[in-house]
C-alpha cells in the first residue's frame, strides 16, 4: 500500500538549521513562526472557526533528514545518548515515513492574501512542509496524569549570560527583531549541545534570524560571546 500526500503549508520560521531548534514546541515560545497556506488550501474557506482555538496540531514531514532512512533503535538525548529506546518510543526524527507531529500555540490568522497562520513556540525548520492542521480539544487530548516515560517532566535549563562583545553588537545592530535577545535565551537554554558533547573550550556557532551566534557551555552556564548581525 502506497499513499501520496502533499503539503498544505510551509513553515516560516527563525530557525534556519536543525542545530539550537529546541527539542519539542513550546520550549521556546518567543520564536515567531508563520505557516503559509497553499492554493488550493490558502482560502479563508479552509480556516473558518480556527480562529476560536488557541493550539493546533501540525502533521509535517522532517523534510531535512527525510533522505537518511531510520532505525529501530533510537538514543534519545533525553536518556544522555547512551541509552536506547524504540523509534516508536521516540520522537527521533528519522522514522519511518518521516512524520513529526507538534502542538502549537496559534496567535492569530491573516486573510488579507491568501491564508498565514501566526504561531508560537514551534520547533520547526524554516520551510518545513506542513501535511494537515488540526484543533486541539482540550477536553479530549489534555491528560494531566498522563505517564510520560523517559521525558516525565521538563529538560534542566541551563542558565544564559552575555558577554560584553555580545551585548555591544547587539546593540550595534539597530535593525534587530525585538523578540530576537529573548529567544536566544529561551535556545540556549536549552542547551542546544549534541548529549555526548561536555567541552568547555569549545565555541559553537548557531544561525537563527539571519544572524550568526557563536557560544559556549561550562559549569551549566551559557555564554553568548559573538552576534554577526545578518549583512543589509
Ligand atoms: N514535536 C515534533 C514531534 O514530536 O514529532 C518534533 C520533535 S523532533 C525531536 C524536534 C527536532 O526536529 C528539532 O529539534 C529539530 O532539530 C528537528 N526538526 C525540526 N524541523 C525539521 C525538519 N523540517 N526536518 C528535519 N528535522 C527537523
Amino acid at each position: 500500500m502506497e499513499y501520496s500526500v502533499t503539503p498544505v503549508g510551509i513553515i516560516r520560521s527563525p530557525y534556519q538549521e536543525k542545530f539550537g531548534i529546541p527539542r519539542q514546541p513550546a520550549l521556546a515560545p518567543s520564536a515567531p513562526v508563520t505557516l503559509e497556506l497553499l492554493p488550493p488550501y490558502n482560502q479563508p474557506d479552509c480556516v473558518r472557526g480556527l480562529e476560536d482555538f488557541s493550539h493546533v496540531w501540525l502533521t509535517f514531514v522532517f523534510h531535512d533528514t527525510l533522505a537518511r532512512g531510520w532505525q529501530p533503535l533510537v538514543r534519545p538525548p533525553r536518556l544522555g545518548g547512551n541509552s536506547k529506546v524504540g523509534v516508536f518510543a521516540s520522537r527521533a526524527t528519522h522514522r519511518p515515513n518521516g512524520l513529526g507531529l507538534s502542538l502549537v500555540a496559534l496567535q492569530g490568522i491573516d486573510t488579507r492574501h491568501g491564508v498565514t497562520l501566526q504561531l508560537s513556540g514551534a520547533d520547526l525548520l524554516d520551510g518545513t512542509p506542513v501535511l494537515d492542521i488540526k484543533p486541539y480539544i482540550p477536553f479530549v487530548e489534555a491528560k494531566p496524569d498522563a505517564r510520560g516515560g523517559f521525558v516525565d517532566g521538563p529538560p534542566p535549563q541551563l542558565t544564559v549570560r552575555w558577554s560584553e562583545s555580545a551585548r555591544t553588537q547587539l546593540q550595534a545592530w539597530t535593525q534587530a527583531p525585538t523578540w530576537l535577545p529573548q529567544l536566544i535565551e529561551e535556545v540556549l537554554a536549552q542547551d542546544p549541545r549534541p548529549a555526548y558533547q561536555d567541552d568547555p573550550q569549545r565555541r559553537y556557532g548557531m544561525r537563527l534570524a539571519g544572524c550568526n551566534i557563536v557560544f559556549g557551555i561550562a559549569d551549566n552556564v551559557v555564554t553568548v560571546l559573538e552576534i554577526t548581525a545578518p549583512t543589509q
